[in-house]
Order: structure tokens, then sequence, then C-alpha cells
């Protein structure tokens, strides 16, 4: 008798752990959940039998062979009808005691079972793969199969009707087929050590797995480490490359990993009972950047954010969007970097696109294998943190067109390649902008200044302008300190960042609800403005609902700073002062008596924008008829009917066209977008 039979096999340890209430439930429950794979936790079978989890972790294939049999033999006894129909359950593993960080992933983890952790940044097409070949045979029409191990086709040696050696055709429908999809992961932030690039690893998946994980998701994978040998035109080398082979997925929530502990908690909690808490969290953001307190106060309300709303098929973003123009030099880089540096899922990323993806979703086809890929930008990267943008008005194309959706209802739309796919992007946005013309040039509206469509600056919650301004007393502040700042002493902030990043962590956990006064002050400011525009003759809307949203997110957020559960009038104030600084930097004064955000956001005046809404229209009801409109019978209409000359319709066109608000979709035709 050999020792393994003394001792029991391992397959029938296998099936006594199974026999645990737990696992005979689940099993039970597979025919009802239309299941073929068993979820093991691996801690529960470490506490059974710590041998056989450790052998699970070293030799897998093996173990998982042993296992999966187990379960069948379980799954004979629980459920019988349900055991002969699916004929094989796979065993995925989760839970193990540690993650394998993605950048030690080498030599030693060759043929062993592992976890590992990260974001997905890019998923293949799925597409079948042949696991058993039929064959026919061409000389006597003979059928037989072939098990598939590796990528390359294995065909049989001979006919086993008539001995020929073929040829054979593959019988695709008569072939067993499982789907596989490759996923590729991405260092979370947490594991990334300092100023260093983020590894990527590429990951097989296969069957129940695929479609599992979208670009954007955290994930904890447990894989087989396995190794092929690299070939160099035909020759084999003797150098491996590495890929993974999953054996379970599981979503990980966003939440962020800085988690306070019970001392840090009080800390916190006693600087929040600090009446001036909201200055040291100000004078705390970028402490090396002197001045710009407006621009610290408004990054702080976007750091803690508002809270989410949903109505039933209605969501509210909770995020607050800033952006800020400036003059070249003025730190805005430094500040953006920080911002991300502190952030909870923080990222940062130049509009430019250094990384390939650009700012959304990208489909594209891989080099080496032709497979159409859904990769996703920076804004699906910081799903639930901050992406920090620098150069927006240099983002591309493609963005441009998928930007406004992920701005505002925080998702990005995909249809391409034979992908279709929603991405989530609910993320606080920090961007920078540089004039157009170098300089921010105060006599010029917003829209002139920079290279951002008017419906794009809308999303943003705040806007700021910093600019280079000579200025004597500004000027020996600076110098003082630089000069700190050289001499080593430097400025010490009121919170550190490491507790700072906890401080926000732990301060979005609340949800601060808006008191009545507070609610009372955002209305009355919000009515009062939009009085003062309806008596105006002519005047148009100007203050929108949602510069109404805006102020209740603003408020909301300064109430999480002192971790308040409500907000209070005084929040209201803030938000409201905040609000009115940020506008007057634009050349719109809300105190003056013609506010018109507007005019001063587009630099159109009424009657400029009333033609263009005429263009709008008319475009939209030709479209609707024909598809597309025809700019001739445009420009006569617009003559004709509405007294607009060609020459002033061709400049509204262009300018349309501009912004983005209409396309030529073929020479001499118009669309809307
Ligand atoms: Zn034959």
């Amino acid at each position: 008798m050999s020792e393994e039979t003394l001792l029991g096999g391992d397959q029938e340890k296998f099936e006594f752990f199974l026999k645990e209430d737990k696992y005979r439930e689940l099993l039970s429950s597979m025919a009802l959940e239309g299941k073929t794979s068993l979820t093991i936790d691996f801690q529960d079978l470490y506490a059974y039998d710590s041998e056989l989890a450790e052998k699970l972790l070293e030799k897998p294939e093996e173990m998982l062979q042993h296992f999966k049999h187990a379960a069948m033999a379980q799954l004979f006894i629980e459920d019988p009808d349900y055991a002969e129909k699916i004929k094989e359950v796979n065993i995925h593993v989760r839970n193990l005691y540690e993650y394998t960080p993605l950048r030690e992933i080498g030599a030693k983890q060759i043929g062993k079972l592992i976890m590992i952790k990260g974001i997905v940044t890019k998923v293949t097409v799925p597409r079948p793969k042949i696991t058993r070949a039929c064959f026919e045979c061409q000389r006597c029409g003979e059928r037989q199969f072939v098990i598939q191990t590796s990528n390359i086709l294995r065909l049989p040696v001979e006919c086993i009707h008539c001995g020929k050696k073929g040829p054979f055709a593959l019988v695709v429908e008569e072939s067993d087929k499982i789907n596989t999809q490759e996923i590729w992961l991405q260092e979370t932030p947490e594991e990334l050590p300092p100023g260093q690039l983020p590894t990527n690893i590429r990951v097989n998946v296969y069957d129940d797995l695929v479609n599992k994980a979208m670009p954007g998701d955290n994930v904890a994978v447990t894989a087989i480490v396995s190794a092929n040998v690299r070939k160099s035109r035909g020759t084999k080398l003797s150098t491996c490359n590495i890929t993974l082979e999953a054996n379970h997925i599981e979503l990980l929530g966003k939440e962020p990993e800085t988690i306070p502990t019970l001392e840090e908690i009080s800390k916190i909690r006693d600087l929040a009972k600090d009446p001036f808490i909201h200055k040291k969290v100000i004078d705390s953001i970028a402490p090396s950047i002197q001045g710009y307190e407006d621009v610290k106060e408004g990054i702080m309300y976007l750091l803690f954010g508002g809270v989410e709303k949903r109505h039933e098929d209605i969501r509210i973003r909770g995020d607050i969007n800033i952006l800020l123009v400036g003059d070249p030099g003025v730190a805005k880089t430094q500040l953006l970097k920080y911002v991300a540096s502190i952030s909870p899922r923080g990222l940062y990323t130049s509009g430019k696109g250094a990384t390939g993806v650009g700012l959304t979703a990208a489909v594209t086809r891989s080099k080496d294998t032709g497979e159409m890929t859904l990769e996703a930008g920076a804004l699906v990267l910081a799903d639930k943190g901050v992406a920090c943008i620098d150069e927006i008005d240099k983002m591309r194309d493609t963005d441009r067109e998928t930007i406004h959706e992920a701005l505002e209802q925080q998702t990005v739309s995909i249809a391409k390649g034979g992908i279709v796919a929603t991405l989530n992007a609910r993320t606080a946005v920090l961007a920078a902008a540089n004039p157009l013309l170098g300089r921010y040039d105060p006599y010029k509206t917003m829209a002139e200044n920079i290279n951002l469509p008017v419906t794009l600056l809308s999303r943003f919650d705040l806007i700021f302008v910093m600019r280079d301004i000579p200025d004597a007393e500004a000027d020996e502040r600076l110098a003082d300190h630089l000069l700190r700042l050289h001499s080593g002493i430097g400025r010490q902030p009121p919170i550190p960042p490491d507790l700072l990043k906890k401080y926000i962590a732990y301060a979005k956990t609340i949800k601060p609800k808006m008191t009545e006064e507070a609610t009372k002050r955002l209305k009355d400011f919000y009515l009062s403005v939009r009085k003062k525009v309806y008596e105006l003759p002519n005047s148009p809307i100007s203050i929108t609902p949602r510069q109404l949203e805006s102020l209740v997110r603003i408020a909301e957020a300064r109430a999480r700073v002192a971790l308040r559960k409500e907000v209070t009038a005084e929040d209201a104030e803030a938000a409201i002062l905040i609000m009115i600084k940020s506008l007057r930097q634009l050349g719109i004064d809300l105190t003056s008596e013609s506010p018109d955000i507007d005019s001063l956001l587009t630099g159109k005046p009424k009657a400029m924008r009333d033609k263009m809404a005429t263009i709008i229209k008319l475009i939209v009801e030709g479209q609707r008829e024909m598809g597309m409109v025809e700019e001739k019978w445009l420009l006569e209409q617009l003559e004709n009917a509405y007294g607009i000359s060609k020459a002033e319709a061709q400049r509204l066109i262009a300018q349309l066209m501009r912004e983005g608000a209409i396309f030529q979709p073929r020479e001499g035709f118009l669309k809307k977008t």
C-alpha cells in the first residue's frame, strides 16, 4: 500500500473539507444560480487543514484538479441531476492571507498560486477559445477530438478510422469552447513606491470570470503564475515571459485605503473642534506655494466634496470640479501635483496625454495580437478620487467629445470596435489651462482667453484665474517666503500631509444635511440674483440651477471639514462668498446691477446668442427630416425668414463649429453635435 492511500489522498481530503455545512449549501444551491463554479475561501481551508492549504499554494495546477474532482463527487451527493448536467465544477479560490506586490512577481512565484490586487487599466474583447477541437477527416469523414492546451491548434496525428494523416478540417460548432479575455492590472497608488512609475501586468481570464472586471475597477485576483519560453526568430530563448492565469476575480471597494487609526481619529476630532479649522486646512494645502488663498479654499472644498444624491433615476454628483486658468509660471502644476498626492485615489495627468490613452477611454487595436482593447483614461482610473488634469486646453479631439459626459454624468460611454461599455468616472476634477495668447487678458472673456468650449466651462463649479500681477507688497512677501524656503526653515503646515490625507478620508464618511437656515440663505441669494436679472428688459437668464447645485455642494464640503452632520448658515454664506469671488475673477460682479454670466463666459451679447440659438433650432428641425442640413439652404432661410445676412450667418456658423455645438458631417452640410 502506498503512503498516499494510507494517509488518504488529496482528493479525499478535499472531499471531507467540502462536507462542511457552508460548502454543502453552496454546492446544493449551484443549480438554482446556474453556476458552474464553486468559490472557496482560502482561510476556511487553512483553518481546516493548513498543510493541504499550503500544498494548494505550492502546486495549484495539480491540487486544483483534485479539488475539482472532489467537488464533482460531492455535487453528485448533493444534486445528482445538476452534476450530470454540468459534468465539471470549477474551483475558484479567494481570500489568500497576503497580496503579492505586482513588482515582486518573478522566478520565485512561477507555478504558484498567488493573490494580487490592482486597478484594471484595459481589457480585450472576449473571444471563444477551443479547449477540445473536433476534426473531420477529409478522406473518410470520420470525426475525432483533440484536447487543446496551448495557443497553437494541435491536429490529430492520424485518422482513427482510415489511418491517413489527413487532411483534417476543424469543425468549430462541434468543438468545446470557453470564453477568454486578457486584462491588464496596474499597481494601486498605495502599493506604488514613491517616485516610481506603476507596474502593469497582463492576466488571462477564462469562462465565468470574463467581463467580471472593467477598466477602472479595483480588483483582487487569485492567479497561477506561469512562464512561457520567449522566442526570437524561431529560436527559443532561455528567458521567460510571465503570464498570470486567473483563478478568481473579486471586485474591491474604492474606499480609500488610508484608514485612520483610533488614535488618529481622536486627533482628527480634536482638530475639527478648532473654530479656525478651515483656515488651518487651507494653510496646510501646498504650504510651499505662497498666496492664492481663494484658490486654496476652493481646493479644500474639492478635496472634501459634497454629498452625492440619488433620486430614482436622477443622480446629482457630489464631486466639485475646479478650473484654474493662469499665466505660465504661477505654480499651477505644483498645486495640481500636490493635490494628487494628498487625495485618496489622486491622479496627476496632462491633457496632452503622455500616457497615450487620454482623459476618458479609448478603444485600440493591440499591435502584437490585433485584438481590440478597451483602455481606461485618467478620469476612469481616478474613479472615486481626484483627477488633476494639467493643460486641459490641450486635450485631444477624442476627449473633447466625451469629457462633457464624464464631468456631468460622471460616466464614460464607449461604443466602438465591437465594444459597448459604460465606465464610471465618479471623480472630482482639478484642471488647469493656459491662456490662449500666453497671458490672461482681463479685458477679454473667459471663452476668448482659453481654448475650451463654454459648454465645458459650465461643468466647473468654480473657476479661478491665477494671474502673475506685479504687486510690490506681494513680491516682498514672496521674496521672504522663498528665502525662508531656501534657508531650510520652510513653512510647516498646521496639519502634516499624511494626517490631512486621513482627515479627508475620514471626513468623507460624513453626509451632512442642509439645515433650514442654510437652505434659506442659498435660496435667497439665488432668487435675488435671478430677480435682478429678470427685472432688466430682454435680460437673459444668467444664473442657472447648475450654480445653485454648486453652492449646495460647496456648503456641504465646508460642513465636512468641521466634521459636522449639519450644513449651517455659516457654511452657506462661505459658499456664496467663494462663488462670488470666483465669478468676480471672471469679470462677473453678482453685486452689480446686471450680472450676465452667459455673456461674460461666452462673450456674446444676447442678440448674438439669440441668432445662434435660431441657427441651432433650424439645424435641429432640418436634420430631423433630412439627417443633416445643407449650408446653402440654411443661409437662405436665415436671410429670408430672420433677416440675418449671409456674411453674419457664416461668421456665426464658424463660431458655433469652433465651440463644438455643430459640425460638418461632410462638405457643405451641417449637423448638431
Ligand atoms: Zn479518415
